[in-house]
């Protein structure tokens, strides 16, 4: 009976690393930006509050917050 267990816990590691494997796959065409482990972080250019970069807007080279109220030059 023990063994039928250990089989069962086996098969379902099995299955969680085949399925991580396949999620990894699959999204190794797309680019990572909406990514949260893999987005760099950018500096605001006005308020100097650090964001990721999907969050901010590209304003003359410069990174600038997106939506945030209170990001208004000093
Ligand atoms: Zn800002």
């Amino acid at each position: 009976m023990g063994r039928v267990v250990l089989l069962l816990i086996i098969g379902f590691l099995v299955y969680l690393a085949l399925r991580g494997f396949l999620r990894t796959q699959t999204r190794g065409g797309e680019p990572a930006t909406r990514d949260v482990k893999g987005e760099d972080m950018v500096a605001c250019a006005r308020c100097g509050v650090h964001l990721p970069r999907s969050e901010a807007r590209s304003e003359a080279g410069a990174y600038i917050c997106q939506d945030n109220p209170r990001c208004r030059a000093p």
